[in-house]
Parts: structure tokens; sequence; C-alpha cells
């Protein structure tokens, strides 16, 4: 069964000219096979289906059912949402919002458990958009009396990385399999409204097999997974011996620092308002780094590190450095490049993975918090394209904002969440391809050549040409997005 696709302006890397497409089954047709049917394109822009190399799905997909706070322009403004969605609660029952971010209100002050204190017999959870750091109110800590918080965290209610991954988390109530997989199946359409047809996902084995594994062929959407569980010494046996084939897991991340907005990425000069340099976290705290980079690639899997400030990105650079091409080793996030000259160019040929969106919302606190040259080299999107730089990018949802089109526009115009432009843009040309064949190429879906022949059918029909779009305004939006030939959204 094959069909055409004509009168379109077809965005391809590999063709950007070509008027329309031929669908052969879930491929793209080489024109030899009988076309049964023409589908009128009226004249839009079709690229290739959108590709979001590092996001948290289950996190996601459970995060889309609690309170939104990342559009919120004020502590205020972030109450008035919490009550709201308080109003609806059974007594007692958790309220967890997220996607708060201090550098977007006026006093850009942080909040503590204070803010929190007249939510009644509720516990309440807010996770900065970061997810490095969340606020809880007493009643929460209450619940944590018996587990190693810190004692800012228990003075402040401001639990901060370890405080809130190892203590808070395990103490909060999850979701069952069932309701997962119903927030998971809903997130996938959601994605798919915005022209996103592949994503790469990190996850824990639990989540993993409890909830993408048994729905994983029907939901509308590629997947490839890196693994989160990083516990030396690393069970990976199991891979391999996977009883299903979707969704594939091509490798494993660690964790080297923390994040930019919590002060708690690992610098190699001291924040100005904090006089220290940041943190190592888990094994790079603990001298495991490198054990941990055999291990993974010993098993023939893709190691890939979160790294954020400068020194713990020299840091990845260093243990990346020796891992064979082929597996597409990725410094994750890369935020702060290093100032070295040769640590640079060894991490020009290294796989990064990075987010414009990140970029945007840091640069306020890195301009006031950084020695004045780190601007310069906060995610310089113009010089590793002008050297040759692999980027995947992606958004880190729920980190940041799903969007796509956000990514693009902040890459595109350079602009920042507070409306400066501190960055030289890009081309929208280049940020497709980032955005799209690069992306899938470097996370290991099969989407990598674009809409050549035989290549998967994943593509995006547009309401307004994305690649013409200057970045200011409201983005263009699909009209149509489409999975191996099959039309995924609108639902049909
Ligand atoms: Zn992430």
């Amino acid at each position: 069964m094959a069909f055409v696709l004509q009168d379109i302006r077809l965005w391809d890397p590999s063709d950007p000219g070509k008027t329309a497409l031929i669908i052969d089954g879930d491929r793209v047709g080489d024109g030899t096979s009988m076309v049964n049917e023409i589908i009128d394109g009226g004249g839009c822009t079709v690229t290739p289906g959108l590709v979001d190399a590092h996001v948290h799905l289950v996190m996601g997909a459970q995060y889309r059912r609690g309170v939104d706070l990342s559009g919120c322009a004020s502590r205020q403004t972030c109450l008035a949402a919490l009550h709201e969605a308080a109003t609806s609660l059974d007594a007692g029952a958790w309220l967890i919002g997220h996607g708060w971010n201090e550098q977007t209100w006026p006093d850009a002050t942080p909040p503590d458990r204070t803010w929190l204190a007249e939510f009644g017999d509720h516990p309440v959870v807010c996770w900065r958009c970061d997810l490095h750091a969340a606020v809880v109110n007493d009643v929460v800590l209450e619940h944590l009396a018996d587990a190693a918080l810190s004692d800012a965290a228990r003075r402040t209610g401001v639990l901060v990385e370890a405080d809130a991954w190892e203590c808070l988390i395990p103490a909060m109530p999850q979701l069952t399999a069932e309701d997962s997989q119903a927030a998971l199946r809903d997130a996938a359409q959601w994605l798919g409204s915005m022209g996103i047809t592949a994503v790469r996902t990190m996850e824990y084995r639990d989540e993993l097999e409890h909830v993408i594994d048994p729905i994983a062929v029907e939901l509308p959407l590629r997947i490839t997974v890196t693994m989160l569980d990083r516990t030396l010494p690393l069970d990976l046996a199991w891979i391999k011996n996977r009883a299903t084939a979707l969704p594939r897991v091509i490798g494993c991340k660690a964790f080297f620092d923390g994040t930019i907005g919590s002060r708690t990425a690992r610098m190699v000069s001291p924040y100005l308002d904090r006089g220290k340099h940041g943190l190592w976290v888990e094994l790079a705290l603990r001298d495991e780094d490198e054990q941990w980079c055999a291990a993974v690639v010993d098993a023939g899997l893709t190691p890939s590190i979160h790294a954020i400030g400068d020194a713990a990105v020299a840091r990845a650079i260093r243990v990346l450095q020796d891992v064979p091409r082929e597996l597409h080793a990725s410094i994750e996030h890369a935020e702060v490049v290093p100032g070295d000259a040769a640590l640079y160019d060894l991490m020009t040929s290294m796989c990064l993975s990075v987010q414009p969106v990140h970029r945007a919302e840091d640069a306020p606190t890195v301009e006031r918090c950084l020695e004045p040259a780190a601007m310069k080299r906060l995610l310089p999107l113009r010089r590793l394209l002008d050297d040759g730089a692999p980027l995947a990018f992606g958004t880190d949802w729920p980190v940041t904002s799903a969007d796509p089109m956000r990514t693009f526009a902040a890459a595109i115009t350079g602009r920042d969440v507070d409306g400066h432009v501190r960055h030289a843009p890009i081309r929208s040309d280049e940020a497709m391809r980032c955005m799209t064949t690069e992306a899938a190429a470097m996370v290991g879906l099969p989407t990598g050549a674009g809409l050549t022949p035989d290549a998967p059918a994943d593509f995006v029909i547009w309401d307004a040409d994305p690649l013409s779009w200057d970045g200011h305004g409201d983005p263009p939006r699909p009209r149509s997005t489409w999975i191996g030939g099959v039309q995924v959204w609108p639902p049909t």
C-alpha cells in the first residue's frame, strides 16, 4: 500500500527541494511501487519527525498529573495555583507541584518551607524546574523524621540533590503501574501534537520494565532508553536478555555534578555569590567514574555523562576520550564548555546532547554568579557547529518544557528567558538538523537518514514553514504528525 503526498515543500537534509513524498508501507518509497492514493499537501512544509534526544518520559508523564508551576511569574501565582489544586484533594493527600523557577520572579528569591505553611494536613512538595531541588512543607518534614536529611534541609525545607533524590523521593507516594501507563499514553500523544515522533528517555530499570515495556509497541512514539541505574557493581547482563525488543536500551548514564540554578554544577572558578565551586556527586565524588565507564563499554553499551559545569565537562571528556567512536559516548548538557583549548578540541569529536532552553534559563544566573568569561563558554552553539561538533538537541523534559519550538526559538535567536540576547544565533536549518537527523543518529533511533528512500516514514506536516520562522511570536505548529506512514496526531 503506497501513497504520495504531493504539493508539499519537503525540507530534508538530504534533498531540501522536493515537492512530493512517496510513502510505501511504513517506509519512504523510492518511486518504483504502485501508488494507490494521492494526498494533497496544500503547499505545506513537511519535515522529518522531531526527535528529543534527552527526556525523562515516565517522570514527565507522571508530572503532568501534578500542578504545573512552570508558567508562574511570581511566588504569589505559584501559591495561587497550588491552593486551587488543593481544593479538589482528599484530606491528607499529597500535593505535588513542579517547575518553579525563582529566576523568573521579580524578587528572584527561592522559596522555603514557610512559603508552604498554609496547606493544612496536605504534604506539599514543589520541585524546582531543574528537579535538583524541592521545597517541602512541615508535614513532609515530619514524614521524613527518620530520614538522613541534612541539617540545612530540616531547617529550611529546601531539599537539594541527595536530600531530594535519596530521602524525599522514596518517601513520596508512587502511582500504580496502570496509572503511570495511562499517563504515558497521554504524554506520547501530547508529544505527537508537537511534532515529536521519537525520543531517547532516561529511565530506571523498574520503570522501564513495569511502565514502558508492557505498552511500548502500542505507543505512538519511537523510544530508545539510557539507563539511570548506576550503583556499582553495575548489573547489565539483563539488558542483553530482555524479553522484549522494544524499546531498545542503548546505554547508561552517570551524574558528575548538579545544575547551575542550584549552584551544584562543578566549576573551575568558584561561584561569585557562594565562594564555592559546586559539587562532585555520586560516582565522580567517589572516584568510581572510570570503573563505571569501563563496565558500560565492556557491555557494548553507550556511556553518557551528565556534566554541566566546566570542571565536570572536562572530567567527562577525560573519562570518555578512549571510548570507541562507534559507541557514540555522549556528554549530557555540556553546558559550560572547557576554557582549555585541547580539551575543547577533544570534546568536539564527542556526541553532545544539549538543551538550548537550559541555556536560555541559566544565562541570567551565569551572568550574575560566574566570572564574566563564562558567558562565552555557555553552550556556544554557533562555535560548536563551526567546529564540527555533533549536536543532538533535547529538552530534558520535564526539567524544561517539552515544546520543541521553544528549543528551536532559543537556538535561532540566542535569546534567553529574560528577553536578553546573549548568544550568537544558529540558522534554522542547522537547528532543524539537530532536532531531527543528527539527534536520531546520535541516540540510536532509525531516522538518522531523514526522509530518504527506505527510511522510516516519520514526518510532520506544518501549518506554517518552521524553517522561515524567526523565533518571535506564535510558532508554527504541526497540522499532522506521522510515524511509520501512519498519522498519529491528530488521532484518526
Ligand atoms: Zn535529564
